[in-house]
């Protein structure tokens, strides 16, 4: 067909899964594009994840009994033979490869579980029980045992469990865009800023309307997220529903010294109450509600459920306050109808080259497994699989200057003195970092903020967001007023203050 884009597999939404598949796909010979609305990879449901990776242990005993209101009958549902359950102890044991295969940050950590009084205790014995299920070994400790680990956690605490390293965290955007550019070193195209608006099914394929120009393609692969239902219905081919809950998470400063790892109370149907230090060293409040929520872009964050978060915090930590809050945000998760505990990735029953890959949560912790199974129905869907002899698993990421030895960063310095330049001051974010950042993909304020971490301190782009926006003026050679904090019409400046001034003013 002339005139149009061209492809074997079209892979529709770049979050953790689509590019997952992506990289997974870039290893045999297959022309695949992955196309993504937004202005980067990661920065859907997957930007506002926690990036837990797990299959066991107390985060996901703690999850399961949260999430125990959803069902009927309100059970806590483990079922160690589900699908989901296989992939996340798939996909776990592989991580740590991965992660070093594409130098993305993954940390161990240990999870406690806090009782205050014997209902508390209660539901420790629940969360022993369900870790027994799951082959996860946890550990009693007295009151003097968690003060000794955590010494400024509430005295109100009459014992706790502990459970050893069952928990790795990812930045869950990291993850996806090193996925993303391994996937397009070896030959998968990305294409941002490309929202699909329509499909029709071919003979032999579809043709896909998007916002710049149509894309015929032989397979669909429907990574949507939040939106995997509208995309379905666009090819006329959607047998499932989507529900969000939302909630509301905090980050502190990270010279807030007072927790030394992952705490949470003693589990309850409906509610979370757990503090963890990221990657970075901020303490994150999980202390939100789930709440229910129709658009999955509803993401204000709200006075009230701050307040809610603080208080949630300061049942376990007292001395956590509202003045160490850098930044707030709102996440929405989301689940299918048809059944609540499994993820839908599978050939639709509508078109046999339609493929949906609908996660839930926890979505980041299956990627390696479900991508597999995606690329293996494509095989078994005719598409001829033919491995690369010369896939390249390596992904190199962007020099962090604040964490090199002396001599790599004077090496560094010296190849390139921009790398010597701090633009960010919280975070210690050079001007070379974030120029990489551009070369590689970045094109909004937000985009080099995940990338980099520039803007992601104490001050919040106090200091370094008018210089961030002038390198992206200058790299992208564009006006100063044509950068936009995340796309679309999300315009910094308006005006330059002259013109402004030289024009009359604002009327
Ligand atoms: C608060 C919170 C905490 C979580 N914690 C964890 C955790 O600790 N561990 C864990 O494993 N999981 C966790 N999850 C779940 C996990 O984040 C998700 O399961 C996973 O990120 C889903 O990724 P995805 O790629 O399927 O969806 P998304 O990240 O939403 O990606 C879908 C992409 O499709 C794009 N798109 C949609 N429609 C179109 C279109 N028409 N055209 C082009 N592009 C389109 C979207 O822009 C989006 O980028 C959490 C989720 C939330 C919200």
């Amino acid at each position: 067909m002339e005139g149009f884009t061209e492809t074997q597999v079209l892979i529709i939404g770049a979050g953790t899964t689509g590019t997952a598949i992506a990289r997974e796909l870039s290893k045999y010979k297959v022309d695949a594009i992955l196309l993504e609305k937004r202005e980067d990879a990661g920065m859907g449901e997957t930007k506002a994840s926690h990036g837990f990776i797990y299959s066991g242990g107390l985060t996901a005993a703690g999850s399961l009994v949260m999430k125990s209101v959803m069902l009927p009958g309100g059970q806590t549902a483990f079922n160690p033979r589900s699908r989901k359950t296989q992939m996340e102890h798939e996909s776990i044991k592989e991580f740590p490869s991965l992660a070093k295969e594409l130098e993305v940050e993954l940390t161990r950590d240990r999870r406690l579980m806090l009782a205050r009084d014997e209902d508390d205790l209660k539901m420790l014995k629940v969360a022993e029980r369900i870790c027994e299920a799951m082959g996860t070994k946890i550990t009693w400790l007295d009151r003097e045992g968690i003060l000794e680990l955590e010494p400024h956690v509430t005295k109100n605490i009459i014992a706790g469990i502990a459970d050893e390293g069952y928990q790795l965290s990812v930045y869950s955007w990291d993850w996806a865009i090193a996925l993303a550019e391994n996937a397009q070193r070896n030959g998968v195209k990305l294409m941002l800023l490309t929202e699909v608006i329509g499909i029709k099914p071919l003979d032999g394929g579809f043709l896909v309307y998007t916002n710049r120009g149509p894309i015929r393609t032989e397979y669909i692969i429907n990574a949507g997220g939040p939106y995997a239902d509208k995309v379905a219905q666009m090819a006329g081919v959607c047998d499932f529903g989507l529900t969000c809950t939302r909630s509301q998470m905090l980050i502190l400063d990270n010279r807030v010294s007072l927790l030394n790892q992952s705490v949470s109370l003693a589990p309850k149907p409906g509610k979370v109450r757990t503090l963890r230090r990221t990657i970075s060293g901020n303490i994150q409040t999980i202390c939100s509600e789930y709440y229910p929520v129709s658009d999955p872009e509803d993401t204000t964050t709200l006075l009230k459920w701050t307040d809610e978060s603080i208080a949630g915090a300061q049942e376990m930590i007292p001395p956590i306050s509202k003045k160490d809050i850098i930044t707030s945000y709102v996440g929405v998760r989301v689940f299918n109808t048809r059944d609540p505990e499994e993820d839908i990735l599978e050939v639709s029953k509508g078109n046999p080259r339609f493929l949906n890959a609908a996660i839930r949560l926890p979505g980041v912790s299956v990627t390696p497994a479900a991508a597999r199974h995606i690329v293996d129905l494509l095989g078994n869907q005719g598409l001829e699989m033919v491995t690369k002899s010369d896939f390249d698993p390596r992904r190199k990421r962007i020099p962090k200057v604040s964490e090199l030895p002396d001599e790599e960063r004077k090496r560094l310095i010296a190849q390139d003195p921009r790398y010597g330049h701090i633009v960010c001051r919280c975070e210690e974010v050079s001007e070379g970092e974030i120029v990489e950042a551009i070369r590689r993909g970045a094109r909004t304020v937000a985009g080099v903020k995940y990338r980099t971490r520039a803007g992601m301190g104490r001050c919040q782009r106090g200091f370094c967001g008018p210089r961030v926006l002038e390198i992206l003026g200058r790299e992208l050679d564009i006006p100063m007023t044509a950068v936009t904090q995340m796309g679309g019409l999300s315009r910094v400046l308006l005006h330059r203050s002259k013109e402004l001034l030289e024009s009359g003013g604002l009327t």
